[in-house]
This record gives structure tokens, sequence and C-alpha cells, in this order.
């Protein structure tokens, strides 16, 4: 076991065998077994060892030096128990060999570090070298590399034997292993503990950079080379604290230090700052200015670029998380005192980082600490955005802008407070063995808030809001609107600024839209609006997000003309493309296209193919913001490709149904589904899947909603396919005057649709048991609703109404109203292109020849 550490006992005897060896080679060769024998005593181990050491001392300084050039040129010969083996490093005044200590049988490879032949001299460097022995002698950790041996040759020159660190310096090995930006934190760790450890014996090192600290075989780093190293109070004068600059490596060098001022533990806080930067960046803080004599400078009065900015133009590209730039900033700030105020300090800080704690660095940030304790319970992960999002929006731009403000202080400390207290909870829930599942943790939240615990009314509005708008990020929508609602209106009533209630009412728009409650988002969006209209400097992307989902829930529900829709488009797509906008406000743009585009499916299927790539290109495959685009696309196919359609609609049902689970959008998804599968005969699958959007719908809407009546009526088209008119006429009587109302009430042409579909469904079941009287009422009345609807929207369905009614007419005998009926027709049809339009034109042009035949025929009736 060569490199087998020595024991004391080994260490002892090597001590007395190596004084024993030295006095030995002063004596002449034909005495020397004697005075061994005399010098150890009866102790035969003590002898070998002593016998060896002298053998060794002899080939050392002979012919046993390693033919390496640079070693011949040395001024100096070894101390005499050591052999070379190869020269390993060469630093500002030594220069360092692996050498192997004869030590009886053990040989212990070390790290020999001798002057430097060119200085024997030089008074400085022999001070230095017996100063670094000195420190190093009384420095004993793990992350040290510990001193062996040292001392002078018989030649004077001061040499020391450090433990042999088989290994390369950090950066190089971090470039080599390519380790996780969490492992190499956690190098630093120990690089820190080793410093940390330094410190309390009141020695600063002085000279911390990747050289100096290198990465074993094991993956343990050990700090070397104190050369330059001070003891912090060990001398009362102050000039030796200072650095001589001649000895600085400049890149890790502190403020203080290029300054030549009082150097502190903080000057090594600095450079171990730099040496973090390096590792988790990829370049040093000023790599940039590096070879001049800007850096000096650029230190001292420069400011410091943060990681995670330099990250993306190293060699490596890596994401420093803030975390990290807030660490590796406080570390690196220009004034010692602003800095940690030891390396143990920044090792917590570190460790809290690698157990997803809340850091120092960052501290007093109310969104970042919520934002940390969400990340240390994973399960949590979901909402944590939404939460960090929402408390940084209420709370801690009111808490920025009025910083002073106590109360402001105690109302986001509050916000905190409650949110911490509730992962104690649901931590009892995990401990006791549930799994506890972010909505029952928002559930608990919510709950908790509805049963006044604890919370102050001033801090309702916020926590509302935040756990609305994580409802929100989880796709509840269904639950997070009746939340937001109170928040606004908390708000509201207590006058509060813009800047508090428009992310309220955005958030609030979001969760109707998510319910499909599109007029109430409508007007939610718009109330946004006007309260940053009211701010100073609101965000574009706040602004056109409004606006967008404004137009997109107004071309559903038509309630704009659709060609204003798609010009309002136009415009906000140039400045979301002049400004470089999120991909997301982008996706949401082509979204509200598709929906603009009205009867014209191929402008539909374009612009959702668009937002399909973009969305793709965006987000990974399984994000749950794909699946409104993919929801989009697949209703721009249902129009011309339907099978197509019901083909993509199953996995889309299910990625649904995962992320959203029963809720009104779910739901609004199954009865589309549903009506596909009318569409192209497939009645009986839909019929199930109707029962089930209906009662979702109940459940999640309300049995007062237009989603929840659009459903029954899809539902009665699918029973009256499998031959039941009489259930159909039922389940459309249930529902029809709750939609009449619905238009009337006006601002959505979307019941009008509804309640023209759904009496068209009543005509079919009407005729189907021979009441063609009541199939023309219906009729007429649906063509009548949907003449008032936009006419890009709906075009090819008031075509198709109004020929069905023309066709009852004629066969009710009363051709002058068919005759009416058909001139509506032809002005319906009139400039119309496209395949939704062939069959009613097919349509009129045979219902023209009935109506001829039956004039003829009444006409020659009262001849007869
Ligand atoms: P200097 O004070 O001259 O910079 P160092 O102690 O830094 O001397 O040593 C110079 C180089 O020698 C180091 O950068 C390293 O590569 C190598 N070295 C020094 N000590 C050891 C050791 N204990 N184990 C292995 N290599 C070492
Ligand atoms: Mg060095």
């Amino acid at each position: 076991m060569p490199n087998a550490p020595p024991t004391e006992a080994d260490a002892e005897r090597y001590r007395r065998a190596k004084a024993i060896a030295f006095a030995l080679l002063d004596v002449d060769a034909r005495e020397r077994d004697a005075a061994l024998a005399a010098a150890c005593g009866g102790d035969a181990a003590l002898a070998d060892e002593v016998r060896w050491l002298v053998a060794a001392g002899e080939d050392a300084s002979a012919d046993a030096l390693p033919p390496l050039g640079d070693l011949a040129r040395l001024a100096a010969p070894l101390p005499r128990d050591y052999r070379v083996i190869r020269r390993i490093g060469d630093g500002g005044m030594g220069v360092v060999y692996l050498a192997e200590r004869v030590d009886g049988d053990l040989r212990q490879r070390v790290a020999l570090k001798l002057l430097r032949a060119s200085a024997p001299d030089d008074a400085d460097a022999h001070r230095r070298f017996a100063s670094e022995r000195r420190i190093l002698s009384a420095l004993a950790h793990p992350n040290i590399a510990r001193l062996v041996d040292g001392g002078v040759t018989e030649h004077g020159l001061p040499f020391l034997a450090m433990e042999y660190v088989e290994g390369e310096p950090i950066d190089a090995w971090c470039a080599r292993h390519a380790p996780s930006l969490r492992a190499r934190v956690a190098l630093v760790v120990k690089v820190c503990a080793a410093v940390d450890y330094a410190h309390g014996q009141l020695v600063i090192h002085r000279d911390i950079k990747p050289s100096n600290v290198l990465v074993g075989a094991d993956g343990e780093p050990k700090l070397l080379d104190f050369g330059i190293a001070r003891l912090v109070d060990g001398d009362a004068d102050a000039a030796r604290t200072r650095t001589d600059r001649r000895l600085l490596t400049p890149a890790y060098a502190s403020p203080e230090q290029i300054d030549g001022a009082r150097l502190t533990r903080a000057s090594d806080v600095w450079s171990l700052g730099v040496v973090l930067y390096e590792l988790v960046a990829g370049v040093r803080p000023f790599a940039h200015l590096e070879t001049t004599h800007l850096l000096p400078g650029a230190i001292v009065s420069g400011e410091v670029p943060p990681p995670s900015r330099r990250a993306k133009t190293a060699r490596v590209p890596r994401r420093v998380p803030a975390d990290v730039d807030a660490i590796v900033m406080k570390a690196l700030r220009r004034e010692p005192a602003q800095r940690y105020a030891s390396a143990a300090e920044l090792a917590d800080d570190l460790r809290r980082f690698l157990a997803a704690r809340p850091v120092r660095a960052r501290r007093g940030h109310v969104a970042y600490r919520v934002q940390r304790l969400v990340a240390r319970r994973r399960w949590w992960f979901a909402a944590a955005l939404a939460l960090g999002a929402g408390i940084g929006a209420v709370v801690v731009d009111r808490v920025a802008q009025h910083e002073r403000v106590a109360l402001e202080r105690d109302r986001a400390q509050a916000v905190v407070g409650f949110l911490d207290e509730l992962f104690e909870n649901t931590d009892a829930l995990h401990r006791r063995g549930d799994d506890v599942t972010v909505r029952q943790m928002l559930d608990l939240g919510a709950a908790n808030l509805a049963a006044n615990a604890g919370v102050a009314p001033a801090q309702r509005a916020p926590l509302q809001f935040a756990i609305g708008r994580a409802y929100n990020a989880l796709g509840r929508h269904d639950d997070a609107a009746p939340l937001l609602e109170r928040a606004r209106d908390a708000l509201a009533a207590a006058d509060a600024p813009p800047a508090q209630i428009a992310p309220v009412e955005l958030a609030l728009a979001a969760a109707y839209s998510g319910s499909r409650r599109l007029g109430d988002a409508v007007a939610a969006d718009e109330r946004a609006l006007a309260q940053l209209a009211r701010m100073p400097a609101p965000a574009d992307d706040d602004v056109d997000q409004a606006r967008i989902r404004v137009l997109h829930n107004r071309a559903v529900l038509l309630s704009r003309p659709l060609a204003q829709v798609r010009t309002e488009l136009d415009a906000i797509d140039a400045s979301l493309a002049a400004r470089r906008a999120p991909a997301a406000l982008k996706i949401a743009a082509l979204r509200a296209r598709t929906m603009a585009c009205g009867a014209d499916a191929a402008c539909a299927l374009a612009a959702a193919e668009r937002a399909l790539s973009l969305a793709r290109g965006a987000y990974a495959a399984d994000d749950p913001r794909v699946l409104p685009v993919r929801y989009a696309y697949v209703s721009a196919l249902q129009e011309r490709e339907p099978e197509r359609a019901a083909e993509l609609l199953p996995a889309l049902v299910a990625d649904y149904e995962r992320r959203y689970g029963d809720s009104a959008i779910f739901a609004s998804l199954l009865a589309n589904h549903a009506g596909t599968l009318v569409r192209i005969g497939r009645a009986r699958e839909a019929a199930g899947l109707f029962e089930r959007a209906v009662a979702m719908t109940r459940a999640t809407s309300g049995e007062d909603s237009d989603l929840y009546r659009w459903a029954v009526a899809n539902r009665a088209s699918a029973v009256l396919a499998l031959g039941d008119p009489a259930l159909a006429i039922a389940l459309v009587e249930s529902v029809l005057p709750g939609l009449v109302e619905s238009a009337q009430a006006g601002g959505s042409s979307e019941a009008q649709v509804f309640a023209a579909s759904a009496r068209d469904t009543l005509a079919d079941a009407a005729l189907a048991r021979g009441d063609a009287a009541r199939a023309e009422r219906e009729l007429a009345a649906a063509a009548q609703g949907l003449a008032q609807v936009d006419a890009d929207a709906y075009p090819a369905m008031h075509a198709q109404a109004l020929a069905k009614l023309a066709d009852v007419q004629i066969r009710r005998g009363r051709i002058d109203d068919a005759r009416d009926t058909l001139a509506r027709l032809d002005a319906a049809l009139a400039g119309r292109e496209g395949a939704a339009f062939d069959a009613p034109r097919a349509q009129a042009q045979a219902l023209r020849v009935r109506v001829g035949e039956a004039r003829d025929r009444q006409a020659a009736a009262p001849a007869r």
C-alpha cells in the first residue's frame, strides 16, 4: 500500500529515522553500521528505515536523479530522503515535483515544493517558504493539502513536502467531467469549508484561484498554496496583511487587494466568488478585459455582470439560476462589508440553494421566498410560477413602490406566513402518508381563507389572488373565478390603485375564458384594459394579452364583426412582431385569428397550423399550453375534414381529461368531439359522450349557463339520429327558452347561433313526427335569428336554414312564403364561394323549380 497514510507511530519513527539518517550521512561509510546500531538501540524497524534513508539520500544526490532537463538545472540538490518522480507544477516562487518519500518499506508519494532555482538567495522567498510551512503546519482539514514534511535541505534551501493530490485544477476538472451545476456548487461549498477553516485558524489565503484548488480522483477538492497567506492578527504590522502586488493573480484579486488596502477574510470571499462565477458561467467576470491593464481598474470600479448574463456567451451555454446569480453577486460586492461576512456564510447560502431553501442573498424579496417555499415541495411545482408571479404582482410591486411603508411590508409577510402555514399543514398530511396533490393543497388554502382562519381583511385579496392564479395555472378555471371575483371586489371597494386591480382582472378574464364564460371574460378584459390605461407605464404584454383575448372571445361570441376583428388582429400582429413579443402572445393572436376567419375554413386552418407549429417550437410536447392550440386546430379541421378531426380528437380528449379533469373546458371539448361524430354518422358513440358532457357542464357551469344548454341541445341531435324524436324535442324544449333569453339579452350572438341550431334540431324532430307546421315555425325563427348574426360568421348555416324553410313551406303549399324565402336565400348566397355553399346553392336551384311547378299547379287549379 504505497499510498497509505502513515500512522502516528510511522510518522514518529520516520522523524527519528530521518534525524539519525542525516547524522549518519556525515559519518564515514565504514563506521556507519556501528553508529547506526548505537543510534537505534534494539529497534530493528527503525534501523531498517534509517538504512533505507541513507541509501536513498546517497542516491538522490548522485545517480538517482530523474532524467529531466529542468531537474538537472536545479541549483540545489533535493532533500536527502526524497526521490523525484517528475515535475508537476510551477508557481510564483517554487517548483513542485511529484516525489517519493522513502520511508522504510513505505514509499509515500508527496508533492515536493522547492525554491525556484533562479532565486536561491531571495530573502523574501525564503521568508515566504518559512511562512507557508509555519501556516500549513497549523492546518489540518480534509480539503486542504496536508503538510507532510518541511524544512531546509542541508544546503540551506527551504522545502515543503505536502500530501500529493493526484488530480487537476478545479476548472480543468469541471471542463473534463462536465458535472451538473449543482455538483459544481457542491464542490465550491467544500472549498469554502476549507477556507473558512483556515480563517478560523486566523489564516487568510489571499490567492484562491482554480490552479490552487485541485480536485482529486475521488472528486474531493483540496486547497493548496498558502505561499502568500497571512495570519490575520498574527502581525501587528498592517502592511504585512497587504499583498505584494507583484504576487497577485489579478483575475481573482479583490478590489481591496488591487488597491493595496488592508485585507480581511472578505478578500478570500471575493476570490471564492470569482471561482464560483467561473465554474457556473464558464467565463471569469472580467474575462473580456484580462489581457490588458484594464482589468485592475474594472475590478476596483466596474460593475460585475451577473453570471447568468455571461453564461449565454460562454462556450458551454448553461442556465444560471437566479439564486446562484444573487449569491455570486453578493460575494462580489465591491465593498468588503457588503459581501458575505465569511466563507462559511457563503457556503451556507450555497447549501440553501442546493436544498431549495431561500438564499440570504435574496432575502427580503417576498415573491422570491414564496417561490423557494414552493420549490422545496416539488409536488407543488406546477403552481410555483403562478404563485410567485401572483404574489409578486400584487404584493411585491407595492412593497417596491412604498418600500418604507410598514403596513405593506406586514401584508407581504402575512402572505408568506399564510402560505408557510399551509405548507406546514400539508406536510403533516404528507407525513401521514397521504398523497397530497397541488389541488388538495389549493383547496385547503381556499377553505382556510373562506373560514377566515387568521387572515386580516387587508390580506385576503392578495391571498385570493394568489390562489386564484394558481388554480388558473392548474387549469382549474372554474375554481379560480369565484376567488378572483372576491379579490377584485375587495380591491375595488378599497379603492386600490390600478396596478393592483389590473392583474386581478386579467386573471379573472383568463378564468372566465377557461370556464367558457366568454361574455364575462370580455367584460373582465375590458375592465383590465381600463385599469391598465390608468397606469403610467403598463406592460405591453399585459395590454396585448387582454386585447387579443377580447378579440378571440368576441370572434367566438360574434359580438363584433369578424372583418373588424381581423383588422384589429393585423394591428396587434404588427406590434407583436415589432417588439419581439413572447411566443405565448403570438400563439394567442393566431388562435384568435382562427376564430376570426369565420366561415373561411382555409383561413382558419392556415392560422391554426401556424399556431400549432409555433407552440410546438416554443413548448415541450406535453406542455399544457399546447392543448388549447390543438383544440383550435381540430376545430378548424371540423368543417372541411370531420373524419380527420375525429381521428385526432380521442388523444386530445385524453390529454384534456388528464390536465383539466371535470371542468367546463373539458366538457366543451367532449361535446365538440361528440358533435363531430354525429356529423360523420357515428351517433351512437356520440350519445354517450354527450351525456357525459351534459352532466359535466351541469356540475361545473350550472344549468343556467349557455354552455350547459348548448350541450343539451347537441345531445338532442344525437338522440334524434338514434331515432327518438320525442326525447329530442323534450331535451331541446328544456333549454331553448334559456338560449332565446340569452340571445335577446344581447351582447353576444353566440346564444343566437346556439338557439338556431337547437331550433334546427327541433324542426327535424317535428318533421320526423309529421308536424310540418312546427318545423316551419322553428326554421323561420332560426333563420331570423341567424340573419341578425354577422354575415361573415355562419353564412352557410343561414343559407341552409333558409333552404330547409323553403322546402317545408313548399311542402305545406305556402308558395308565396316559399318564394320570399328563396329570395332571401339568393341574397344570402350572393357572392359566396366554397364547398359549404354548394349544397344550399343546389338546393336553391331545385327549390326554384319546385316553386315554379307549384305555381303552375296553383294557376291551373281555379280553371279546373
Ligand atoms: P506556488 O506558490 O509557486 O504557486 P503552488 O503551491 O501553487 O506553488 O504549486 C504550484 C502547482 O504545483 C500547483 O498549481 C499544482 O499544479 C502543483 N501542486 C502543488 N501542490 C500540489 C499537491 N499537493 N499535489 C499535487 N500537485 C500540487
Ligand atoms: Mg499556486
